[in-house]
């Protein structure tokens, strides 16, 4: 099998063919791991003209060329860096585009610490961020100022799930002269395809899904042409690389990205239907539900779903919540999700939200549905529900 260039195929073809070459591979299936730092010239010419595909470690080997080619050809982008972390993509992405003396405008509903970026390192380095409602869909226009030099979005938002609408948001954007940054990692590009939608940098944690092991961290960044140089540059100014057993376990993970979210979502929609029956459940956050309020942008812009969502429970003391989650027996409590495990965390989004409102009534928890029977997840759900609303 030779590198298949331009050749476009499924997406589930290109998940599987991603990053590898027979020809230098020595026949096998899989890239070579290669463990470098240094790369050795034979002659003083070829030294200082650095002549060869590698130079040095850091600025890339055989492993981490094979991942960032298969993540560019997933993301449709021109260039995609690779970050030790998706917090560090994130910051990555940022000061690709900013600097100081620039404006940004951040979606109220980010990844919690994305906004601590903004607010602490960025305001540091002379950027000032303001906030804004993730409903604004093209009246982000009115929001932006001469000095507005980026966008961000994140769609669905970190732990409440309201969709954006990218392609207006994108559209305001561009017109006065602003990139459009996304953390993408809810969907992953094999659901939404940033770069089609108006995204200039995407961002993922590839901790999630990507990895999908709960074994790994990791990040990347696709640029498409416009922003490919900056992103190059800054992510070799802040030396930015990632360990070759990491990346190889992020190969491993993208070929089985695709039937993994498959069923992430369908057991995620069966588990987000059940949970709507239920006289505890308030309201569940899921965009893929017909109900939600961010269905129809999601229906328009996405392919799929991933297996995380949100409930609101009916108004309960935090004893009941306990009683609840404590003794789930499927569930695990903890942070990151994209395993092949369940998940559920009670969390706040209030003191979160400084540009919009957030106002429960009963507490809220996030679930990440697995790869789990589905009929076992619903057993211990309702279980723990039972014991829900037996506290009170
Ligand atoms: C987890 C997450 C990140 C950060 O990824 P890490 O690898 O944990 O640093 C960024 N954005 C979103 C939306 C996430 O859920």
């Amino acid at each position: 099998m030779a590198r298949f260039g331009d050749r476009r195929y499924g997406p589930m073809t290109e998940l599987v063919l991603g990053g590898r070459s027979s020809d230098e591979q020595f026949g096998f299936v899989n890239p070579p791991v290669v463990h470098g730092s240094t790369v050795l010239w034979s002659t003083v010419a070829d030294f200082k003209a650095a002549r060869g595909r590698y130079t040095y470690g850091r600025r890339g080997t055989p492993t981490s060329e094979a991942l960032s080619d298969a993540l560019k050809q997933l993301e449709g982008g021109q260039h995609v860096a690779l970050a030790p972390s998706g917090v560090s993509a994130v910051s990555l992405a940022l000061m690709t585009a900013l600097k100081s003396g620039d404006h940004l405008l951040m979606v109220d509903t980010v990844y919690e610490p994305t906004r601590r970026f903004c607010d602490g390192m960025l305001r540091r380095m002379g950027v000032e961020t303001s906030y804004y409602d993730a409903s604004v869909g093209a009246h982000v226009s009115d929001l932006m100022r001469p000095n507005t030099k980026a966008v961000f979005v994140e769609s669905p938002g970190s732990l409440t799930f309201e969709v954006q609408d990218v392609p207006a948001i994108a559209g305001a954007a561009h017109a006065r002269g602003a990139a459009v940054i996304m953390d993408n990692t809810w969907a992953t590009p094999l659901f939404f395809k940033a770069h089609d939608h108006g995204v200039d940098l995407a961002v993922s944690a590839g901790t999630k899904y990507l990895g999908g092991h709960a074994d790994l961290m990791m990040g990347w960044v696709s640029a498409n042409a416009a922003h490919a140089a900056a992103l190059r540059t800054t992510h070799g100014a802040l030396g930015l690389c990632c360990g070759p057993d990491d990346m190889f376990l992020a190969l491993r993970g993208l070929r089985t990205l695709g039937v993994r979210l498959a069923h992430h979502q369908a057991a995620g929609l069966r588990v987000a239907r059940w949970l709507q029956s239920r006289p505890e459940v308030a309201r569940v956050m899921h965009p893929g539900l017909e109900s939600d309020p961010g269905h129809a942008l999601w229906k328009r812009d996405f392919t799929g779903a991933s297996g995380l969502f949100a409930i609101e429970l009916e108004p309960g003391s935090e004893a009941a919540l306990a009683a609840f989650l404590d003794e789930l027996e499927l569930f695990g409590l903890g942070y990151s999700w994209g395993g092949f495990e369940s998940l559920a965390i009670p969390f706040d989004a209030r003191p979160m939200r400084t540009a919009s409102k957030w106002a429960p009534q009963g507490p809220t928890v996030r679930l990440h549905i697995g790869l789990e029977d589905v009929e076992d997840l619903v057993a211990d759900l309702d279980a723990g529900l039972a014991r829900y609303g037996a506290v009170g």
